[in-house]
């Protein structure tokens, strides 16, 4: 029995490079190749192959640069999934959802989802000669840029009948909307009317909305759960404003509600809230599956109340897979993965699986801002008990010689991510924090938070303007090392109304 190995001559009279290329392949050492000494590829591809196993762990160690999912509390979108839910998604990856002849039961549970996200909505469901309709798409950005285009065709078709002129459509909504919308007027040509946000008012004002419409106004738009401190705008009162308005002057006007972020929430959290299809203007909706709806990123809803919403001229038919399908998106071919993760989260929470949920985190939101209003340095700036979105909008009491962006990025040295930001346009002087709760963010994780926020304050206290300055200026400067990897982007834009008031497009 020979116990000790020879060293190959061979191996030895190689050069170093190439006797740790032989090592890793035939050992499968992934540090003591020549893969881990040199820099992985960032312009040009290789010629040679790397194995496997180096590759995953490479890129694995490459993403260790990223924050936290966990204490990532800038995002809505989804960072915790159940192990089955995980384990579905993986095993269907490979699977291109628009093939419905290949794919039929993947289809099948899209349409699942459609149906039971529209009844969540109230859609009307009672006449079968107009049923409502529904979509999956990436998100509530594409949900949205398709309902827009839905709502200027009509528009469009109205006034062509009419014999007017069908060129200068507009569409209203607050200056606080979420940056898709400024991209689903500029995408398409529309004029965008705001109503603009005031000190002491971040929700849209209904009165001031309707006075904007006219006859070129293809829609209002009510946001349930706006992006900056996630109240719930109105939606009633703009329903009844437009209902006096057309009895009024004759102007037909309809709404579009952007339930990115409370489509899965009010339902369950408040469900005596009319904002949906209960509402006769409400025409359709968009929601993020990947927000509240619990799934990874990738997935959103855009639901109509009935086909004449949605002109025929936008649905496309088409036959290359082997049978006559309809379709109504930007995009063609996506993974199913998405979808079936989100008809897993809801057959496996159900609505009181989804209310348990919800109530919880609206309670630990409640709490959250409770511990921060009693140490006396913070204002909550959203309503509790339900009343907006689980998340903590919230900014200093009083004036100090830092403000929320340095404990922002203090916070962000103990891994917690959290964003500050000024306020939407016309209230800009107004600096926030937010903290948004998702499902995994439990009463502990909370606890610890306030914990580190109170210490961050107090060692803010004891430091004087020029160090905080001075540091603050260092964490700047670490951010701009990353701004100049990405040279030939488009940093610091002036055409939008983030990029025109100072805002970040980094809450979303
Ligand atoms: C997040 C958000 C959007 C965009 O949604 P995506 O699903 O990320 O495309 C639109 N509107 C509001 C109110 C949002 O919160």
């Amino acid at each position: 029995m020979v116990l000790l190995g020879t060293v190959s001559a061979d191996n030895i009279k190689k050069t170093d490079a190439e006797a740790k290329k032989a090592i890793h392949f035939e050992n499968s050492l992934v540090y003591g190749s020549q893969f881990a000494a040199e820099d992985l590829p960032h312009f040009e591809m290789k010629e040679e192959p790397m194995p496997a196993e180096t590759a995953y762990q490479l890129v694995h160690d490459e993403l260790q640069g990223d924050g936290s999912t966990s204490l990532n509390l800038a995002t809505f979108v989804t960072t915790y999934m159940e192990p089955q839910a995980e384990k579905l998604m993986m095993e269907t990856l490979a699977k291109n959802i628009i093939d419905a002849e290949e794919y039929p039961a993947s289809q099948d549970l899209s349409n699942r989802c459609v149906n039971m996200i529209a009844r969540l909505f109230n859609a009307p469901v009672n006449n079968p000669d107009d049923e409502s309709l529904g979509v999956s798409t990436i998100g509530s950005s594409e949900a949205i840029i398709l309902a827009t285009l839905a709502m200027k065709r009509k528009w469009q078709a109205a006034r062509k009948a009419a014999g007017k002129p069908h060129y200068n459509p507009n569409i209203v909504m607050n200056s606080a909307v979420q940056v898709c919308w400024e991209k689903a007027a500029r995408y398409l040509d529309i004029e965008e009317k705001y109503v603009y946000c005031t000190k002491d008012r971040y929700v849209i004002d209904p009165k001031q909305a309707i006075e904007l419409c006219d006859e070129n106004t293809i829609g209002v738009v009510g946001i349930l759960g706006t992006t900056y401190t996630g109240e719930y705008e109105d939606i009633k009162a703009l329903n009844d404003g437009l209902e006096k308005l057309q009895a009024e002057k004759g102007l037909d006007i309809k709404i579009h509600v952007d339930a990115a972020s409370g489509g899965f929430v009010a339902p369950f959290v408040k469900p005596e809230l009319e904002w949906d299809f209960r509402l006769p203007r409400v025409v359709s909706i968009n929601a993020s599956g990947h927000k509240y709806g619990m799934t990874y990123a990738g997935v959103g809803w855009a639901i109509w109340r009935s086909k004449e919403y949605l002109p025929e001229e936008l649905v496309f038919h088409v036959n290359y897979l082997g049978a006559e399908q309809a379709s109504f998106t930007l995009n063609f071919s996506k993974s199913a993965t998405q979808v079936i993760g989100q008809y897993y989260v809801l057959i496996r929470n159900g609505k009181s699986g989804f209310r348990a949920i919800m109530q919880s985190i609206t309670e630990t939101s409640d709490w959250l801002a409770a511990q921060l209003e009693s140490t006396g340095r913070f204002v909550r700036m959203n309503q509790g008990g339900g009343e907006s979105l689980p998340l903590v909008a919230f900014r200093l009491k009083e004036k100090h010689h830092y403000d929320e962006f340095a404990i922002a990025a203090r916070l962000r040295s103990r891994n917690w991510i959290i964003p500050a930001y000024t306020m939407a346009p016309h209230a800009e002087d107004l600096k926030l924090l937010r903290v948004v709760c998702r499902m995994d963010f439990s009463r502990s994780k909370a606890a610890a938070l306030v914990r580190d926020i109170v210490q961050v304050c107090d060692f803010l206290d004891t430091q004087d303007q020029d160090t905080i300055s001075a540091w603050f200026k260092d964490h700047q400067n670490a951010k701009k090392t990353n701004a100049k990897a990405r040279k030939g982007t488009h940093m610091n834009d002036k055409h939008s109304l983030q990029g025109k008031h100072g805002k970040t497009h980094g809450i979303c």
